[in-house]
This record gives structure tokens, sequence and C-alpha cells, in this order.
């Protein structure tokens, strides 16, 4: 079995390798060649941890395996580790052996952020030149530089409910030269792509907030009560997902479906369009969004990955089990 550990993940994954990792899951998923299992979460009723597991199966990448773990909200505080715990365990889909073990902190960031930058490649308009950030935590920074990679953005925005925050978004803008300025919701109108991450239980954008031809990724909502964007938005914008399932049960697109306002038909995997099965973007005024809810797969495609660049460069460790 082969060991990649979470302190040898920063110099093995590239952004370039998570986004192709993650396009190319997207679109097994889309073709039926791949999918994910039911989600396990639960509390444990100890150190108030939430623990689960998410798995899945992708036939044409042959990866099979799971990601366990969750938050543990004492982590930082007591012991000065992370609050956000996770392990990916791969399988041989041939034996059912363990193949590698590889840590999973830093390569959940990076599969998120591949997401949104996989829909900004294939949803934002090809002249999009503001980008705006709704939330300035740990994975804002994280897909803010995989965004700034899809196009010629020229400015970024945000807006953060916890200001002094704000100065994570500065840091990625100064890092990549170019301009930051923080605004008023109202000011997200201006933004050609949003991004919004945030752990908030409300809607923070409004349906009029967005102008015509934006794309929204909207990924802080990764489960039920969760909420980032008005639902009429929903209804108002081309919806696309990772997952249906997942998107109309835990994802921000729950609202708008519980409300009737969309139903599930109305919800197109994003992995259609990258398989071209779907148009996307129809027009430049049309306002395209990604819910993305995070699925197993992402994360078994990107250790995946990080195995192999591991074997390659001689540092896997390898046991005998
Ligand atoms: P973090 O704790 O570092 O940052 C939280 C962010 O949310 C900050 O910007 C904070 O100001 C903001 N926030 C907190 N409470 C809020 C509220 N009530 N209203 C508005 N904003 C609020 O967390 P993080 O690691 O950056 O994660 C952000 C979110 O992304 C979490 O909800 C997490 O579960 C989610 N997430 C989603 C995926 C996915 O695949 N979709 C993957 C990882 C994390």
């Amino acid at each position: 079995m082969i060991i990649v550990p979470e302190r040898e993940i920063a110099g093995l994954m590239t952004r370039e390798a998570a986004f192709d990792a993650v396009e190319k899951v997207f679109a097994a998923m889309a073709s039926g060649d791949a999918y994910n299992f039911p989600v396990i979460r639960e509390a444990i009723g100890h150190e108030d941890a939430l623990y689960g597991f998410k798995g899945g199966f992708d036939k044409a990448g042959l990866t099979l395996g799971l990601k366990a773990g969750g938050y543990w909200p004492n982590n930082l505080e007591k012991r000065g580790l992370i609050n956000h715990q996770s392990t990916v365990f791969l399988f041989d889909p041939d034996t059912g052996k363990a193949r590698a073990m590889v840590g999973g902190n830093l390569l959940t960031a990076l599969r998120t952020a591949a997401a949104s930058s996989v829909s900004i490649r294939h949803l934002a308009r090809q002249d999009a030149k503001v980008i705006g950030m709704i939330g300035a935590g740990h994975q804002a920074k994280f897909q803010l530089r995989a965004a700034l990679e899809q196009r010629d953005f020229q400015k970024v925005i945000g807006w953060n409910l916890h200001p002094e925050m704000l100065s994570n978004l500065q840091e990625v803008a100064d890092e990549a030269g170019l301009p930051f300025e923080p605004v008023e919701l109202d000011g997200m109108r201006d933004a050609d792509v949003i991004i919004s991450i945030t752990s908030s239980f409300d809607a923070i954008l409004g349906a009029d907030q967005v102008g015509p031809g934006t794309h929204i990724a909207c990924m802080g909502t990764d489960t039920k009560g969760k909420q980032e964007v008005d639902p009429q938005l929903l209804k108002k914008a081309t919806v696309f997902t990772d997952e249906i399932a997942q998107s109309v049960s835990i994802g921000e697109a729950q609202h708008a479906v519980a409300q009737g306002l969309i139903s599930e038909s109305d919800i197109s995997q994003l992995g259609a369009v990258i398989n071209k099965t779907h148009p996307g973007r129809r027009s430049d005024d049309e306002i395209t969004l990604f819910d993305g809810t995070g699925v197993g797969l992402q994360d078994l495609a990107v250790a995946a990955a990080v195995v192999d660049l591991a074997v390659e460069k001689g540092i896997a460790i390898e046991v005998d089990f």
C-alpha cells in the first residue's frame, strides 16, 4: 500500500492537476461512468465532532474509494491542529485490496477550488473582467487563486460578513497584481463572475444584486440548512451542479426546490457541458449558476492524481499491508 502524508501534498499537487482531475471526473459522472455513494455524516457525541464518509467509483478512471473525516471544532484551540481533518483511502477496483492512503486536508481545498474553476472555464463569458468574492475564509483564497487562471480578470471585488478577513482576498489579488476593492453587496452587480464560499445559513446575495450575463459559483452550501443566495436567483439563472441528488438535498438548490421555484429537472450536470451534450451558456445576458456541493469522486480523483505524482517523484511511502 502507498502512503502519501499530508505534509507532502503541497509539494506534489498543482492547480492544473487538480483542475484536470476534477474536470475528467465531472465528465465521467455525466456520462454515467462514475457515481457517488450516499454520504454518511454523523455527530459522534465526542469533541462536538462531525464525522463521515464520501465515496464512489469511477469506472472510466478506475478509481474506487472514500474520503473519511469531518470537522473537529476544538482542534485549533485545544491542540493547534486545523479543525477540518480528512484522509482519502483508495482501493484496487480489480481486487478490493487497499491501494493508498492520502492526506485529504489540502486536497479538499484544491478540489473545491478546481470545481468552481471548471465551472468558470465552461460557463463564464469569455470577456469576464471583474471577479466578485463573497466570503474571505480559508477556502476563499484557494477559490480566488484558481479562478483568476480562467479568464483575463482585471479586478477583484469582495464582500465578507467579517470585514477584517477581507485581507485574505487582498493578499491573493496582490499576488496576481490585480486591484482589490471591498464592496457592499449591491456592488456585486459589477462582477462578471461571482464565487460565494461562506458558512452562512441565510441568503446573503439578492437576486437583483447579480447583473445580466454573470456566472456565479455557489460553493459554501454543502449541508442541509446552509444557504448563500436568494432562491429567486436560481429561478432567474440557468442552474448547473456537480451532482443533482446532492444539489437538491444539501446544495444551494435545496431552498429553491423546497419553495417550488425550480424542480430537479431544471438543474443540469456541469459534466454534460464538458461532454458537450448540454450547450452551457446560450447568450451573453444569461445568468449561469453552478451549485458546487462537493462530491466524493472529486476527492478520489485528486488523491489518485497525487499518488501517481508521488510514485513518479519517488516520494511515495510503500508499506507491506
Ligand atoms: P472559514 O471558517 O475559513 O470561513 C468561513 C467564511 O464564512 C468566512 O468568510 C466568514 O466570514 C463567513 N461566514 C461565517 N458565518 C457567516 C454568516 N452567518 N453569514 C455570512 N458569512 C459567514 O471556512 P472555509 O473553510 O472557508 O469554508 C467555507 C464554507 O465552504 C463552509 O461552509 C464549508 O463547509 C464549505 N465547503 C464547501 C465545499 C464544497 O465542496 N462545496 C468544500 C469545502 C468547504
